[in-house]
Protein backbone atom coordinates (compact mmCIF):
# COMPACT_ATOMS: atom_id res chain seq x y z
CA UNK A 1 0.00 0.00 0.00
CA UNK A 2 1.03 3.89 -0.58
CA UNK A 3 0.68 6.41 1.71
CA UNK A 4 0.09 3.73 4.50
CA UNK A 5 2.61 1.12 6.43
CA UNK A 6 -0.08 -1.58 6.63
CA UNK A 7 0.14 -2.24 10.17
CA UNK A 8 -1.57 -2.11 13.27
CA UNK A 9 -0.08 -2.98 16.22
CA UNK A 10 -2.68 -4.98 18.55
CA UNK A 11 -1.47 -4.66 21.98
CA UNK A 12 -3.80 -6.59 24.67
CA UNK A 13 -2.76 -5.35 28.35
CA UNK A 14 -4.80 -8.40 29.54
CA UNK A 15 -3.13 -10.91 28.56
CA UNK A 16 0.53 -9.28 27.40
CA UNK A 17 -0.01 -10.18 24.27
CA UNK A 18 1.31 -8.17 21.18
CA UNK A 19 1.02 -8.80 17.78
CA UNK A 20 0.99 -7.12 14.60
CA UNK A 21 -2.54 -6.99 12.23
CA UNK A 22 -2.44 -5.89 8.53
CA UNK A 23 -4.39 -2.90 7.89
CA UNK A 24 -7.70 -3.58 6.39
CA UNK A 25 -7.08 -1.65 3.17
CA UNK A 26 -11.06 -1.57 2.48
CA UNK A 27 -11.60 0.78 5.37
CA UNK A 28 -8.77 2.63 4.77
CA UNK A 29 -9.31 3.57 1.15
CA UNK A 30 -13.34 4.50 2.58
CA UNK A 31 -12.71 6.07 5.88
CA UNK A 32 -8.54 7.10 5.36
CA UNK A 33 -7.16 7.33 8.95
CA UNK A 34 -7.68 9.10 11.76
CA UNK A 35 -10.99 9.24 13.87
CA UNK A 36 -12.82 7.92 10.17
CA UNK A 37 -10.52 4.77 10.64
CA UNK A 38 -10.87 4.42 13.70
CA UNK A 39 -14.66 4.98 13.80
CA UNK A 40 -14.98 2.23 11.08
CA UNK A 41 -13.30 -0.42 13.18
CA UNK A 42 -15.08 0.53 16.64
CA UNK A 43 -18.41 0.75 14.45
CA UNK A 44 -17.80 -3.36 14.80
CA UNK A 45 -16.91 -3.54 18.58
CA UNK A 46 -18.89 -1.36 20.61
CA UNK A 47 -22.09 -0.99 22.04
CA UNK A 48 -24.89 0.36 24.29
CA UNK A 49 -23.33 -1.98 27.16
CA UNK A 50 -19.55 -1.24 26.16
CA UNK A 51 -18.29 0.37 29.49
CA UNK A 52 -15.85 2.86 28.72
CA UNK A 53 -13.72 2.62 31.45
CA UNK A 54 -13.48 -1.07 31.78
CA UNK A 55 -11.46 -3.12 29.46
CA UNK A 56 -13.64 -3.88 26.94
CA UNK A 57 -13.48 -0.20 25.31
CA UNK A 58 -10.78 -0.52 22.54
CA UNK A 59 -8.33 3.00 22.70
CA UNK A 60 -7.19 3.46 19.12
CA UNK A 61 -4.16 5.56 18.44
CA UNK A 62 -4.39 6.92 14.37
CA UNK A 63 -2.70 8.29 11.75
CA UNK A 64 -3.14 9.14 8.35
CA UNK A 65 -1.94 8.80 4.90
CA UNK A 66 -0.03 11.96 4.47
CA UNK A 67 1.72 12.02 8.24
CA UNK A 68 5.04 11.83 8.73
CA UNK A 69 5.22 12.95 5.12
CA UNK A 70 6.84 16.33 3.60
CA UNK A 71 3.13 17.49 3.66
CA UNK A 72 2.75 20.91 5.77
CA UNK A 73 1.20 20.07 8.89
CA UNK A 74 1.00 16.59 8.47
CA UNK A 75 1.98 15.64 12.11
CA UNK A 76 -1.14 15.18 14.17
CA UNK A 77 -2.90 11.68 15.71
CA UNK A 78 -5.88 10.95 17.21
CA UNK A 79 -6.73 9.10 19.99
CA UNK A 80 -9.96 6.73 20.19
CA UNK A 81 -12.35 5.09 22.15
CA UNK A 82 -16.08 5.12 23.66
CA UNK A 83 -15.98 8.16 26.06
CA UNK A 84 -16.10 8.16 29.75
CA UNK A 85 -17.65 11.92 29.77
CA UNK A 86 -19.96 11.57 27.33
CA UNK A 87 -20.85 8.09 26.94
CA UNK A 88 -21.26 8.26 22.69
CA UNK A 89 -18.45 8.66 20.58
CA UNK A 90 -14.87 9.65 21.85
CA UNK A 91 -11.80 11.29 19.98
CA UNK A 92 -9.02 13.81 20.30
CA UNK A 93 -6.12 14.83 17.98
CA UNK A 94 -3.10 16.39 19.23
CA UNK A 95 -0.01 17.78 17.05
CA UNK A 96 3.86 17.53 17.62
CA UNK A 97 6.09 14.47 16.51
CA UNK A 98 4.21 11.64 18.08
CA UNK A 99 2.17 10.49 15.30
CA UNK A 100 4.98 10.89 12.48
CA UNK A 101 7.63 8.78 14.67
CA UNK A 102 4.73 6.09 15.02
CA UNK A 103 4.94 5.99 11.42
CA UNK A 104 8.57 5.79 11.02
CA UNK A 105 8.40 2.94 13.78
CA UNK A 106 6.47 1.66 11.15
CA UNK A 107 2.48 1.75 12.36
CA UNK A 108 -0.24 3.04 10.75
CA UNK A 109 -1.98 3.06 14.60
CA UNK A 110 -2.05 1.00 18.09
CA UNK A 111 -5.13 -0.72 19.42
CA UNK A 112 -4.86 -0.93 23.17
CA UNK A 113 -7.38 -3.42 24.79
CA UNK A 114 -7.97 -5.38 28.04
CA UNK A 115 -6.06 -3.78 31.72
CA UNK A 116 -2.96 -4.59 32.65
CA UNK A 117 -2.98 -5.38 36.35
CA UNK A 118 -0.76 -3.23 37.53
CA UNK A 119 0.76 0.51 35.74
CA UNK A 120 2.69 -0.21 32.50
CA UNK A 121 4.19 1.60 29.56
CA UNK A 122 4.79 0.52 26.19
CA UNK A 123 7.71 1.29 23.78
CA UNK A 124 7.57 0.73 20.27
CA UNK A 125 11.39 0.96 18.51
CA UNK A 126 11.66 0.27 14.74
CA UNK A 127 8.73 -2.19 14.55
CA UNK A 128 9.63 -3.88 17.89
CA UNK A 129 7.36 -3.68 20.53
CA UNK A 130 7.28 -4.12 24.31
CA UNK A 131 5.83 -3.39 27.65
CA UNK A 132 7.42 -2.39 31.02
CA UNK A 133 6.86 -1.93 34.39
CA UNK A 134 5.64 1.94 35.14
CA UNK A 135 5.82 1.79 38.50
CA UNK A 136 8.22 4.55 39.34
CA UNK A 137 6.62 6.81 36.87
CA UNK A 138 3.21 6.22 38.29
CA UNK A 139 2.30 9.54 40.08
CA UNK A 140 4.16 11.95 37.85
CA UNK A 141 3.36 14.63 35.74
CA UNK A 142 3.85 14.74 32.54
CA UNK A 143 6.95 16.70 31.42
CA UNK A 144 8.50 14.58 34.20
CA UNK A 145 7.27 10.78 32.53
CA UNK A 146 8.25 11.93 29.47
CA UNK A 147 11.91 12.53 30.18
CA UNK A 148 11.91 9.66 32.21
CA UNK A 149 10.93 7.11 30.06
CA UNK A 150 13.23 8.81 27.41
CA UNK A 151 16.27 7.99 29.66
CA UNK A 152 15.17 4.55 30.62
CA UNK A 153 14.80 4.22 26.33
CA UNK A 154 17.70 5.43 25.86
CA UNK A 155 16.48 7.14 23.26
CA UNK A 156 16.58 10.60 23.46
CA UNK A 157 14.99 11.40 20.74
CA UNK A 158 11.63 8.83 21.12
CA UNK A 159 8.48 10.49 21.09
CA UNK A 160 6.01 10.15 24.21
CA UNK A 161 2.62 10.12 24.30
CA UNK A 162 1.31 9.84 27.85
CA UNK A 163 -1.37 10.28 30.90
CA UNK A 164 -1.27 12.89 33.99
CA UNK A 165 -2.42 12.07 37.72
CA UNK A 166 -5.56 13.21 36.41
CA UNK A 167 -5.83 10.14 33.90
CA UNK A 168 -4.41 7.63 36.39
CA UNK A 169 -7.44 8.43 38.68
CA UNK A 170 -9.77 8.79 35.97
CA UNK A 171 -11.00 12.18 35.75
CA UNK A 172 -13.27 12.33 33.17
CA UNK A 173 -11.92 15.33 31.96
CA UNK A 174 -8.31 14.26 31.23
CA UNK A 175 -6.31 14.09 28.46
CA UNK A 176 -3.22 12.35 26.97
CA UNK A 177 0.01 14.64 26.06
CA UNK A 178 2.72 14.27 23.86
CA UNK A 179 5.73 16.11 22.81
CA UNK A 180 5.79 18.25 26.14
CA UNK A 181 2.59 20.17 26.35
CA UNK A 182 0.58 19.22 22.88
CA UNK A 183 -2.79 17.89 23.72
CA UNK A 184 -5.08 15.33 22.75
CA UNK A 185 -7.61 16.50 25.13
CA UNK A 186 -11.20 16.41 24.70
CA UNK A 187 -13.82 13.94 25.48
CA UNK A 188 -11.77 12.15 28.31
CA UNK A 189 -10.09 10.09 26.77
CA UNK A 190 -6.96 10.16 29.28
CA UNK A 191 -8.86 8.41 32.07
CA UNK A 192 -9.85 5.62 29.25
CA UNK A 193 -5.72 4.96 29.23
CA UNK A 194 -5.75 5.28 33.07
CA UNK A 195 -8.53 3.04 33.48
CA UNK A 196 -5.96 0.15 31.38
CA UNK A 197 -3.48 0.91 33.82
CA UNK A 198 -1.53 2.67 30.97
CA UNK A 199 0.63 5.68 31.38
CA UNK A 200 2.39 5.79 28.23
CA UNK A 201 3.34 4.89 24.63
CA UNK A 202 6.98 5.45 23.46
CA UNK A 203 7.87 5.45 20.09
CA UNK A 204 11.16 5.64 17.90
CA UNK A 205 11.71 4.63 14.37
CA UNK A 206 14.01 5.07 11.26
CA UNK A 207 11.39 3.84 8.66
CA UNK A 208 9.89 6.36 5.65
CA UNK A 209 6.07 6.94 4.77
CA UNK A 210 5.87 5.10 0.88
CA UNK A 211 4.72 7.02 -1.73
CA UNK A 212 3.05 6.08 -4.99
CA UNK A 213 4.62 9.26 -6.70
CA UNK A 214 7.46 11.16 -4.70
CA UNK A 215 8.23 13.68 -7.04
CA UNK A 216 5.06 14.81 -7.60
CA UNK A 217 4.55 14.74 -4.17
CA UNK A 218 7.28 16.79 -2.92
CA UNK A 219 6.39 19.47 -6.15
CA UNK A 220 2.29 19.68 -4.50
CA UNK A 221 3.83 19.79 -0.81
CA UNK A 222 6.27 22.97 -1.98
CA UNK A 223 3.21 24.20 -3.51
CA UNK A 224 1.55 24.26 -0.11
CA UNK A 225 4.23 25.72 1.76
CA UNK A 226 4.44 28.48 -0.29
CA UNK A 227 1.04 29.56 -0.19
CA UNK A 228 1.41 30.15 3.52
CA UNK A 229 3.85 32.52 2.96
CA UNK A 230 1.71 35.71 2.65
CA UNK A 231 -0.69 34.74 3.79
CA UNK A 232 -2.28 37.36 6.73
CA UNK A 233 -4.14 34.79 8.76
CA UNK A 234 -1.16 32.36 8.90
CA UNK A 235 1.07 35.52 9.62
CA UNK A 236 -1.69 36.44 13.16
CA UNK A 237 -0.97 32.63 14.05
CA UNK A 238 2.83 32.85 13.86
CA UNK A 239 2.93 35.84 15.87
CA UNK A 240 0.28 35.86 18.20
CA UNK A 241 -1.00 32.21 18.42
CA UNK A 242 -4.63 31.13 18.69
CA UNK A 243 -4.87 34.37 20.81
CA UNK A 244 -4.44 36.42 18.42
CA UNK A 245 -7.79 35.82 17.80
CA UNK A 246 -8.74 37.02 21.20
CA UNK A 247 -9.48 40.99 20.43
CA UNK A 248 -12.09 40.15 17.44
CA UNK A 249 -13.66 37.51 19.64
CA UNK A 250 -14.63 39.90 21.76
CA UNK A 251 -15.70 42.41 19.93
CA UNK A 252 -18.10 39.80 17.51
CA UNK A 253 -19.58 38.35 20.90
CA UNK A 254 -17.83 35.02 20.46
CA UNK A 255 -15.48 35.27 23.43
CA UNK A 256 -17.76 33.49 25.80
CA UNK A 257 -18.17 35.36 29.26
CA UNK A 258 -19.16 34.64 32.32
CA UNK A 259 -20.58 31.70 31.65
CA UNK A 260 -21.92 32.68 28.57
CA UNK A 261 -24.11 34.97 29.93
CA UNK A 262 -22.19 38.39 29.20
CA UNK A 263 -21.75 39.73 25.16
CA UNK A 264 -18.91 42.20 26.30
CA UNK A 265 -17.19 43.12 29.37
CA UNK A 266 -13.76 45.53 28.47
CA UNK A 267 -11.31 44.00 31.18
CA UNK A 268 -11.10 40.98 28.16
CA UNK A 269 -8.86 42.75 26.09
CA UNK A 270 -6.36 42.29 28.45
CA UNK A 271 -6.00 38.55 27.63
CA UNK A 272 -5.12 39.68 24.26
CA UNK A 273 -2.25 37.62 22.30
CA UNK A 274 -0.73 41.11 21.42
CA UNK A 275 0.16 41.57 25.56
CA UNK A 276 0.77 37.62 25.60
CA UNK A 277 3.65 38.07 22.93
CA UNK A 278 4.69 41.38 24.02
CA UNK A 279 5.57 40.70 28.03
CA UNK A 280 4.67 36.67 28.16
CA UNK A 281 6.12 34.84 25.28
CA UNK A 282 9.33 33.11 25.18
CA UNK A 283 9.57 31.60 21.59
CA UNK A 284 7.49 30.65 19.39
CA UNK A 285 6.55 26.58 19.00
CA UNK A 286 5.91 23.89 15.75
CA UNK A 287 4.62 20.56 14.67
CA UNK A 288 5.45 18.68 12.16
CA UNK A 289 6.41 20.53 8.59
CA UNK A 290 4.37 23.12 9.97
CA UNK A 291 4.65 26.18 7.71
CA UNK A 292 2.86 28.80 10.37
CA UNK A 293 4.24 27.69 14.00
CA UNK A 294 1.68 28.67 16.22
CA UNK A 295 2.23 26.97 19.35
CA UNK A 296 3.12 29.40 22.07
CA UNK A 297 6.00 28.17 25.21
CA UNK A 298 5.31 31.51 27.90
CA UNK A 299 6.11 32.49 31.12
CA UNK A 300 4.20 33.55 34.10
CA UNK A 301 7.49 35.38 36.54
CA UNK A 302 4.56 36.30 39.12
CA UNK A 303 3.82 32.40 39.91
CA UNK A 304 7.90 31.29 39.32
CA UNK A 305 6.41 29.66 35.53
CA UNK A 306 9.33 29.72 33.50
CA UNK A 307 7.92 27.61 30.92
CA UNK A 308 4.61 27.07 30.03
CA UNK A 309 3.22 25.51 26.94
CA UNK A 310 0.53 27.63 25.62
CA UNK A 311 -2.01 28.85 26.27
CA UNK A 312 -4.00 28.88 23.24
CA UNK A 313 -7.04 31.08 22.81
CA UNK A 314 -9.22 28.51 23.84
CA UNK A 315 -7.31 28.58 27.39
CA UNK A 316 -7.73 31.89 27.56
CA UNK A 317 -11.21 31.90 27.25
CA UNK A 318 -11.90 28.70 29.19
CA UNK A 319 -9.19 29.22 31.99
CA UNK A 320 -10.14 33.19 31.68
CA UNK A 321 -13.06 35.60 30.18
CA UNK A 322 -15.47 32.37 31.04
CA UNK A 323 -14.35 32.60 34.96
CA UNK A 324 -14.22 36.48 34.81
CA UNK A 325 -10.21 36.27 35.05
CA UNK A 326 -8.41 38.52 32.91
CA UNK A 327 -5.01 38.44 34.08
CA UNK A 328 -3.13 37.04 31.57
CA UNK A 329 -0.18 35.61 34.35
CA UNK A 330 -3.01 33.85 36.50
CA UNK A 331 -4.35 31.84 33.14
CA UNK A 332 -0.77 30.80 31.87
CA UNK A 333 -0.43 29.82 35.67
CA UNK A 334 -3.89 28.15 35.42
CA UNK A 335 -3.12 26.79 32.34
CA UNK A 336 0.17 25.58 33.12
CA UNK A 337 -1.45 23.06 36.65
CA UNK A 338 -4.09 21.72 33.94
CA UNK A 339 -0.95 20.96 31.75
CA UNK A 340 0.68 18.78 34.60
CA UNK A 341 -1.93 17.16 35.65
CA UNK A 342 -3.06 16.42 32.08
CA UNK A 343 -6.79 17.97 32.10
CA UNK A 344 -8.80 19.35 28.80
CA UNK A 345 -8.80 23.18 29.11
CA UNK A 346 -12.03 23.67 27.81
CA UNK A 347 -14.01 20.84 29.93
CA UNK A 348 -12.71 22.21 32.96
CA UNK A 349 -13.17 25.49 32.48
CA UNK A 350 -16.77 25.00 31.59
CA UNK A 351 -17.22 22.97 34.79
CA UNK A 352 -15.58 25.42 36.95
CA UNK A 353 -17.66 28.25 35.55
CA UNK A 354 -20.76 26.19 36.26
CA UNK A 355 -19.36 25.50 40.07
CA UNK A 356 -19.08 29.43 40.00
CA UNK A 357 -22.28 29.87 38.96
CA UNK A 358 -23.98 28.04 41.29
CA UNK A 359 -21.91 29.00 43.57
CA UNK A 360 -23.53 32.59 42.62
CA UNK A 361 -27.48 31.40 42.61
CA UNK A 362 -27.17 29.72 46.38
CA UNK A 363 -27.14 26.52 44.78
CA UNK A 364 -23.72 25.16 45.57
CA UNK A 365 -23.02 26.25 49.11
CA UNK A 366 -19.64 26.16 51.03
CA UNK A 367 -21.36 22.86 53.21
CA UNK A 368 -21.19 21.32 49.79
CA UNK A 369 -17.20 22.21 48.63
CA UNK A 370 -15.47 21.44 51.95
CA UNK A 371 -16.15 25.57 53.10
CA UNK A 372 -14.64 26.88 49.92
CA UNK A 373 -15.87 29.87 48.43
CA UNK A 374 -16.90 29.71 44.34
CA UNK A 375 -16.86 33.22 43.07
CA UNK A 376 -15.95 34.33 39.60
CA UNK A 377 -12.74 36.08 39.31
CA UNK A 378 -10.69 34.03 42.03
CA UNK A 379 -7.92 33.07 40.39
CA UNK A 380 -6.08 31.29 43.75
CA UNK A 381 -9.57 29.10 43.78
CA UNK A 382 -9.13 28.38 40.42
CA UNK A 383 -5.87 27.09 40.98
CA UNK A 384 -7.07 24.81 44.27
CA UNK A 385 -10.04 23.64 42.14
CA UNK A 386 -7.23 22.29 39.55
CA UNK A 387 -5.10 20.38 42.12
CA UNK A 388 -8.57 18.96 43.95
CA UNK A 389 -10.49 18.09 40.79
CA UNK A 390 -6.95 16.03 39.46
CA UNK A 391 -6.43 13.97 42.64
CA UNK A 392 -10.51 13.56 43.05
CA UNK A 393 -10.39 15.42 46.31
CA UNK A 394 -13.22 17.11 48.17
CA UNK A 395 -15.19 18.97 45.69
CA UNK A 396 -13.09 18.07 43.30
CA UNK A 397 -14.13 14.44 43.40
CA UNK A 398 -17.61 16.11 41.93
CA UNK A 399 -16.16 18.38 39.49
CA UNK A 400 -14.01 15.08 38.04
CA UNK A 401 -16.99 13.89 36.67
CA UNK A 402 -17.58 17.00 34.25
CA UNK A 403 -20.21 20.20 34.17
CA UNK A 404 -23.28 17.94 32.94
CA UNK A 405 -22.90 15.90 36.23
CA UNK A 406 -22.30 18.77 38.18
CA UNK A 407 -25.46 20.31 37.13
CA UNK A 408 -27.60 17.25 37.07
CA UNK A 409 -26.00 16.60 41.04
CA UNK A 410 -27.37 20.53 41.79
CA UNK A 411 -30.80 19.51 40.09
CA UNK A 412 -30.48 22.27 37.34
CA UNK A 413 -29.23 19.93 33.77
CA UNK A 414 -30.77 23.35 31.79
CA UNK A 415 -27.66 25.21 33.40
CA UNK A 416 -25.29 22.62 32.23
CA UNK A 417 -23.53 24.33 29.35
CA UNK A 418 -22.90 21.21 27.07
CA UNK A 419 -23.88 19.35 23.60
CA UNK A 420 -24.27 15.58 24.84
CA UNK A 421 -22.26 16.15 27.91
CA UNK A 422 -19.09 17.78 26.14
CA UNK A 423 -18.11 21.02 27.20
CA UNK A 424 -18.85 23.77 24.88
CA UNK A 425 -15.41 25.44 23.05
CA UNK A 426 -14.59 29.12 23.43
CA UNK A 427 -16.89 30.09 20.59
CA UNK A 428 -20.37 31.51 21.41
CA UNK A 429 -22.83 30.20 18.55
CA UNK A 430 -24.74 33.48 19.06
CA UNK A 431 -21.93 34.92 17.07
CA UNK A 432 -21.73 32.87 14.36
CA UNK A 433 -25.39 31.28 14.12
CA UNK A 434 -23.79 27.99 11.42
CA UNK A 435 -22.26 27.23 14.71
CA UNK A 436 -25.32 26.17 16.43
CA UNK A 437 -25.19 22.67 13.50
CA UNK A 438 -21.56 22.47 14.54
CA UNK A 439 -22.20 21.70 18.31
CA UNK A 440 -25.76 20.12 17.18
CA UNK A 441 -24.22 17.82 15.41
CA UNK A 442 -20.90 17.03 16.33
CA UNK A 443 -20.01 13.45 16.58
CA UNK A 444 -18.23 13.77 20.02
CA UNK A 445 -20.08 16.62 21.32
CA UNK A 446 -19.80 20.19 21.36
CA UNK A 447 -16.85 20.55 19.35
CA UNK A 448 -15.39 23.40 17.40
CA UNK A 449 -12.80 21.47 15.69
CA UNK A 450 -15.53 20.22 13.65
CA UNK A 451 -17.01 22.85 11.53
CA UNK A 452 -15.20 25.84 12.20
CA UNK A 453 -17.88 27.97 10.68
CA UNK A 454 -16.12 31.40 12.42
CA UNK A 455 -13.25 30.34 10.21
CA UNK A 456 -15.57 30.11 7.19
CA UNK A 457 -17.59 33.43 7.59
CA UNK A 458 -14.73 35.61 8.21
CA UNK A 459 -13.39 34.35 4.80
CA UNK A 460 -10.63 32.45 5.94
CA UNK A 461 -11.07 28.78 4.51
CA UNK A 462 -9.92 27.88 1.35
CA UNK A 463 -13.04 25.97 0.32
CA UNK A 464 -14.89 27.70 -2.84
CA UNK A 465 -14.41 24.70 -5.14
CA UNK A 466 -16.29 22.31 -2.99
CA UNK A 467 -18.89 24.33 -1.79
CA UNK A 468 -17.71 26.27 1.10
CA UNK A 469 -18.21 29.83 0.66
CA UNK A 470 -18.51 32.46 3.44
CA UNK A 471 -21.99 33.77 4.39
CA UNK A 472 -23.15 36.67 7.16
CA UNK A 473 -22.56 35.32 10.33
CA UNK A 474 -25.94 35.96 11.65
CA UNK A 475 -28.06 34.13 8.85
CA UNK A 476 -30.38 31.66 10.02
CA UNK A 477 -31.34 30.08 6.80
CA UNK A 478 -31.64 26.61 5.45
CA UNK A 479 -28.58 27.10 2.89
CA UNK A 480 -26.67 27.89 6.30
CA UNK A 481 -28.00 24.61 8.37
CA UNK A 482 -26.22 23.20 4.43
CA UNK A 483 -23.10 25.07 4.75
CA UNK A 484 -22.32 24.24 8.35
CA UNK A 485 -22.96 20.71 7.46
CA UNK A 486 -21.12 20.72 4.71
CA UNK A 487 -18.39 22.26 6.61
CA UNK A 488 -18.68 19.25 9.32
CA UNK A 489 -17.81 17.01 6.51
CA UNK A 490 -14.77 18.62 5.39
CA UNK A 491 -13.13 18.96 8.86
CA UNK A 492 -13.94 15.24 9.58
CA UNK A 493 -12.07 14.82 6.43
CA UNK A 494 -9.52 16.77 7.88
CA UNK A 495 -9.71 14.76 10.74
CA UNK A 496 -9.60 11.37 9.60
CA UNK A 497 -6.10 12.85 7.29
CA UNK A 498 -5.04 14.04 10.70
CA UNK A 499 -3.97 17.62 9.11
CA UNK A 500 -4.11 20.74 11.22
CA UNK A 501 -6.97 22.82 10.52
CA UNK A 502 -4.87 26.11 10.49
CA UNK A 503 -3.05 25.12 7.40
CA UNK A 504 -5.35 24.69 4.20
CA UNK A 505 -4.08 24.13 1.13
CA UNK A 506 -6.73 24.67 -1.96
CA UNK A 507 -8.92 21.07 -2.13
CA UNK A 508 -7.99 20.40 -5.79
CA UNK A 509 -4.07 20.55 -3.79
CA UNK A 510 -5.04 18.55 -1.27
CA UNK A 511 -6.50 15.78 -3.49
CA UNK A 512 -3.06 16.02 -5.62
CA UNK A 513 -1.43 14.98 -2.90
CA UNK A 514 -3.88 12.64 -1.46
CA UNK A 515 -3.30 10.70 -4.69
CA UNK A 516 0.47 11.33 -5.40
CA UNK A 517 0.82 9.24 -1.96
CA UNK A 518 -1.69 6.53 -2.08
CA UNK A 519 -1.92 6.15 -5.81
CA UNK A 520 -5.63 7.01 -5.73
CA UNK A 521 -7.48 9.06 -7.85
CA UNK A 522 -9.62 11.69 -6.30
CA UNK A 523 -10.87 15.08 -7.58
CA UNK A 524 -11.79 17.43 -5.40
CA UNK A 525 -14.98 17.45 -5.55
CA UNK A 526 -15.03 13.48 -4.39
CA UNK A 527 -13.47 14.53 -1.29
CA UNK A 528 -16.83 16.14 0.51
CA UNK A 529 -19.01 12.86 0.03
CA UNK A 530 -15.91 10.76 1.67
CA UNK A 531 -15.89 13.00 4.70
CA UNK A 532 -19.83 12.92 5.04
CA UNK A 533 -19.25 9.03 5.05
CA UNK A 534 -17.27 9.51 8.01
CA UNK A 535 -19.58 11.00 9.88
CA UNK A 536 -22.46 8.92 8.87
CA UNK A 537 -20.11 6.08 10.58
CA UNK A 538 -20.01 8.08 13.73
CA UNK A 539 -23.59 8.80 13.62
CA UNK A 540 -24.77 5.82 13.20
CA UNK A 541 -22.27 4.11 15.98
CA UNK A 542 -23.93 6.76 18.28
CA UNK A 543 -27.30 5.96 17.72
CA UNK A 544 -25.64 2.60 18.72
CA UNK A 545 -24.58 3.74 21.99
CA UNK A 546 -27.89 5.40 22.87
CA UNK A 547 -27.76 8.78 20.92
CA UNK A 548 -31.13 9.86 19.22
CA UNK A 549 -32.38 12.89 17.22
CA UNK A 550 -33.40 14.84 20.33
CA UNK A 551 -30.19 15.08 21.41
CA UNK A 552 -29.42 17.31 18.51
CA UNK A 553 -29.75 20.58 20.45
CA UNK A 554 -27.61 23.36 22.22
CA UNK A 555 -28.48 23.97 25.52
CA UNK A 556 -30.57 26.46 26.52
CA UNK A 557 -28.00 28.72 27.98
CA UNK A 558 -26.84 29.24 24.72
CA UNK A 559 -30.28 29.97 23.12
CA UNK A 560 -31.04 33.25 25.68
CA UNK A 561 -30.24 36.15 23.48
CA UNK A 562 -27.11 38.10 24.70
CA UNK A 563 -28.28 41.68 25.97
CA UNK A 564 -24.93 43.46 25.26
CA UNK A 565 -22.26 43.05 22.48
CA UNK A 566 -21.39 42.15 18.92
CA UNK A 567 -24.12 39.35 19.37
CA UNK A 568 -26.49 40.82 20.89
CA UNK A 569 -30.60 39.62 20.15
CA UNK A 570 -29.23 37.08 18.23
CA UNK A 571 -30.19 33.13 18.45
CA UNK A 572 -30.21 29.73 16.34
CA UNK A 573 -33.16 28.78 14.87
CA UNK A 574 -32.55 25.45 15.08
CA UNK A 575 -35.55 23.72 13.26
CA UNK A 576 -34.74 25.66 10.15
CA UNK A 577 -30.77 25.07 10.87
CA UNK A 578 -30.79 21.02 11.18
CA UNK A 579 -33.76 20.63 8.70
CA UNK A 580 -30.61 22.29 6.23
CA UNK A 581 -27.92 19.93 7.96
CA UNK A 582 -30.27 16.45 7.64
CA UNK A 583 -31.03 17.71 4.32
CA UNK A 584 -27.47 18.19 2.93
CA UNK A 585 -26.11 14.88 5.07
CA UNK A 586 -29.29 12.78 3.81
CA UNK A 587 -30.40 12.03 6.99
CA UNK A 588 -34.25 10.75 7.94
CA UNK A 589 -35.87 14.38 9.44
CA UNK A 590 -37.58 12.54 11.87
CA UNK A 591 -35.32 10.13 13.02
CA UNK A 592 -32.28 11.80 11.91
CA UNK A 593 -30.29 8.35 10.84
CA UNK A 594 -28.31 8.16 7.84
CA UNK A 595 -30.05 6.81 4.98
CA UNK A 596 -27.19 5.34 3.85
CA UNK A 597 -26.46 2.95 6.31
CA UNK A 598 -25.51 -0.03 3.96
CA UNK A 599 -22.91 1.54 2.18
CA UNK A 600 -21.22 2.21 5.38
S1 LIG B 1 -0.38 25.77 12.94
FE1 LIG B 1 0.00 25.33 15.11
S2 LIG B 1 -1.22 23.48 15.60
FE2 LIG B 1 -1.08 23.66 13.36
S3 LIG B 1 0.64 22.37 12.78
FE3 LIG B 1 1.44 24.47 13.06
S4 LIG B 1 2.11 24.63 15.20
FE4 LIG B 1 0.84 22.77 15.01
Amino acid sequence: MHGYLGRILRVDLGRGAISDEALNEDYARRYVGGSGLAARYLYDVLDAGTDPLGPDNPLLFMTGPLVGTSMTSAGRYSVCARSPLTRIWGEANSGGFFGPELRYAGYDGVWISGAARSPVWLSIVDGQAELHDAGDVWGSDIYAAQDRLRHSLGEAKARVACIGLAGERQVKLAGIANDHGRFAARTGLGAVMGSKNLKAIAVRGSGKVPLHAPDEFKALTNQALALLKGDTPSQSLREFGTAGYLNLAHMLSDLPLRYFQLGEYAPADALSGVDMAEHFLRRNTACHKCGIACGRETRAPAYNDDRVDGPEYETLGALGSLLMIFDLQAVIHASHLCNLYGMDVISLGGTLALACELFERGLLSAADTGGLEIRYGDSEMVFRLIELTARREGIGAVLAEGNAALAERAGVPELSATVNRLEVPMHDPRAYLGMAVTYALSPRGACHMQGDMYELDLGRDNGEDIGLVPGKRHENSFEKGRTAARLQAWRNLYNALTLCEFENPPPPLLAAALNAATGWTLAAQDLIPIGKRIVDVKRLLNMKLGLRRADDRLPGLLLKPLAEGGAAGQVPDMPTLLAGAYAEFGWDPDTGRPTAESAI
